[in-house]
Formats: C-alpha cells, sequence, structure tokens
C-alpha cells in the first residue's frame, strides 16, 4: 500500500473544517484582494510552514489561533465561494467520494453578511465544486454542517439556520472552539432544537476535556455523533490486557454505534494524544467501537485523507479490508438520508474496495 494506491481508494470524511483546508495560495490571495494585512508570510510555502508550526504546538488554544488568519479571507462572497469550491476539489482529488465539511457561520459577518447569506455562498461554492470534480472524472458528494462556536451564544441561532437549510445542502449541527470552561450542557437549547425538529448533530467532545464532557454531549445533549471522542479511553480500563472493561459511559457509546470522528494527525497536535502510535485509533478499532478517520483541519496539520489513512496503515498495519471498514463505518454515519448511504455503499465504496483488494 502506497500513498497513490490510497489515493485510489474510494473514502469518506465527516470531520472536515472549511476554514481549516484552504490552499496557502489561497489564503495569500484572498488577504491581498481584501486588504488582510496580518498574514505571518508572503509566499505560499512559508505561509504553509508556519500553519503546521503553529498548529504543532500541542494546545487546542495555541491550534485555534491559527484560524484568525483563515477566518479573515472567508468574509466576503468571493471569499466563501472559492474556499468551498476548492475544498470540494481538493477532497475529491485525493479521492473522497462523500465529505462533510462544517464551518462556523457567525465567524464570517465581519462585513455584513447575514448568517443566510454566508451559507448560502458557501453551499454555491460546493455546488461548483461537485460540479467541477464531476467534469474532472473525481465526483463527490459535499454536504455542509454548521457549527457554534462554544465560548459564544448564538447557538441555538445557528441551530435554527441549519433546521432552515436542512433541504438545502446543510446535514447538521455541531459545537466547537475551546472544550475547557464551555461544557456542551452550556448550548442545551440549541440541542432540544435539533432534536424537537428531528435534525442530527455532532459535538466536538472528548479532545481537549475527558470522560465528563463525552458524557454531557452524550446524555444531557443527546448528540448522534462525537468530535475526536478519544478521551472515551478515560472509561476503558486493562486496556493493554486482552479483555479490557469498560465503564458506563464507553459501554454506552460502543451500544448505541456512536460514531467516533477520531482525527489523528490533529489529536497529537493539539496534545489529545502523544504520539500517533499512542492514539487509541486501534484499541478503539479493536474493541469494535464505530471509528472513523478524519481530517480535521488540512492545512493547519498538513494532510489530507490518504496521508491520514497511510499514517494509520503504517503505524498499526491495516490493510485494504480494514481501511473499507473504516470508510464504511464514516458512511453509516454520514447525515444524509439511509438511501443515500447505502448507494454509495454499495456502488462506490465497496466496488472501488474490490478492485483494490484483488
Ligand atoms: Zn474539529
Amino acid at each position: 500500500m502506497t500513498l497513490a494506491s490510497i489515493r485510489q481508494a474510494p473514502k469518506a470524511v465527516l470531520h472536515d473544517h472549511l476554514d481549516g483546508g484552504l490552499r496557502p495560495a489561497t489564503v495569500l490571495e484572498l488577504a491581498e484582494d481584501c486588504g488582510y494585512d496580518q498574514l505571518p508570510a508572503t509566499d505560499a510555502e512559508a505561509l504553509a510552514h508556519w500553519f503546521r508550526e503553529a498548529a504543532d504546538s500541542g494546545s487546542l488554544e495555541r491550534y485555534l489561533e491559527t484560524f484568525a488568519h483563515t477566518v479573515a479571507v472567508m468574509q466576503t462572497p468571493e471569499g466563501l465561494r472559492r474556499v468551498a469550491r476548492e475544498c470540494a476539489l481538493d477532497l475529491a482529488a485525493d479521492g473522497v467520494v462523500y465529505a462533510e465539511v462544517r464551518f462556523a457561520p457567525e465567524q464570517h459577518l465581519e462585513r455584513d453578511l447575514t448568517l443566510d447569506e454566508v451559507v448560502e455562498h458557501t453551499l454555491a461554492g460546493f455546488r461548483e465544486g461537485e460540479r467541477l470534480a464531476a467534469e474532472a472524472g473525481t465526483p463527490i458528494r459535499v454536504t455542509c454542517l454548521l457549527t457554534a462556536m462554544r465560548h459564544a451564544a448564538r447557538s441555538r441561532e445557528i441551530a435554527e439556520l441549519t433546521v432552515r437549510f436542512r433541504d438545502r445542502g446543510v446535514g447538521g449541527f455541531d459545537i466547537a472552539g475551546a472544550e475547557a470552561g464551555y461544557p456542551p450542557s452550556r448550548h442545551l437549547d440549541a440541542f432540544e432544537y435539533m432534536r424537537a425538529n428531528c435534525a442530527q448533530f455532532t459535538i466536538h467532545a472528548g479532545e481537549a476535556f475527558g470522560l465528563p464532557s463525552i458524557h454531557e454531549a452524550l446524555a444531557f445533549c443527546g448528540c448522534d455523533r462525537l468530535g475526536h471522542g478519544v478521551r472515551i479511553t478515560d472509561d476503558i480500563f486493562d486496556s493493554d490486557t486482552a479483555e479490557p472493561t469498560l465503564g458506563l459511559v464507553a459501554n454506552y457509546v460502543r451500544d448505541k454505534r456512536i460514531p467516533l470522528e477520531l482525527c489523528p494527525s490533529s489529536n497529537v497536535q493539539t496534545g489529545a494524544v502523544p504520539a500517533l502510535d499512542k492514539h487509541p485509533f486501534d484499541l478503539l478499532a479493536r474493541l469494535r467501537f464505530r471509528v472513523t478517520v478524519n481530517t480535521d483541519n488540512r492545512l493547519m496539520s498538513d494532510t489530507d485523507m490518504s496521508r491520514e489513512m497511510l499514517k494509520l496503515v503504517e503505524t498499526f498495519g491495516y490493510g485494504w479490508s480494514d481501511l473499507e471498514r473504516f470508510t464504511i463505518n464514516a458512511m453509516k454515519s454520514a447525515f444524509i438520508p439511509f438511501p443515500d448511504r447505502l448507494r454509495i455503499i454499495d456502488e462506490v465504496i465497496k466496488p472501488g474496495y474490490a478492485v483494490l483488494i484483488g
């Protein structure tokens, strides 16, 4: 298995941030267009390097600071549209056939766009990207998730925005941002609104902060998926033995097939896990949790889906059937109608891996 062969494999990503995946050259060009002069570098290579280094600090808070620069150049219709279009194209070129890309509309209001306009321009960019990707022979379907910032107070409004756009390409809702001090239960009315409207959501939980955050996200908020959730390992005991024991929360996550949106490189960069070979991905996979592979922020982690999968292959010795299982796990967990999920699994993912497995 090589990077080139993994690129050929059909892949699905559930956890990818729009403002974490810009092309460095695009950041520079959009900054020039909109008069943003705070960028830490003036050429694409140096800028790419800066993002990678700044994100490598081992602190989620420092990591999140890098987003000030990407968000700053995504404040205009053209900026949003271009970033969304290129996102779809870049994912498609990497062999991703289904993607859920999230962003926080409330962070894109600096130049007088309304929340609805921000979402409309972004969706238009995704649709353009899908069209161009199909023309290039690499079809992809992109679903947008809307994120509310956990330190802010607009989550109910963003939940309403999500429901308003549910038939126009928005698949679900999320909360993100610094976890410590901002428990998910702070946004209970947003989650209640989502549940009352039979709408789905994921919650960033168990990344920087431990088990209580995961417990709240599940038991009080009722999330359908967990963003990261790596700290579920706090509730798994004797994990170095043949028969680890699971606590109440870990059992619940496994029994209910709650998908874990694991992001290997990002989890190391933010210090959620100390090193890739210490990542609980393999433990969770062996215990048959519903694990999925994700990119989180392709720019900050200098990565893509193929590179994340290659790292897992090199670290844990996975083969094609493992990568197929993780991909089907993701597709089963997607926030699109069940028949659409089945169609992608049966008509795209399984035939694609059948060729690779040989
Ligand atoms: Zn994330």
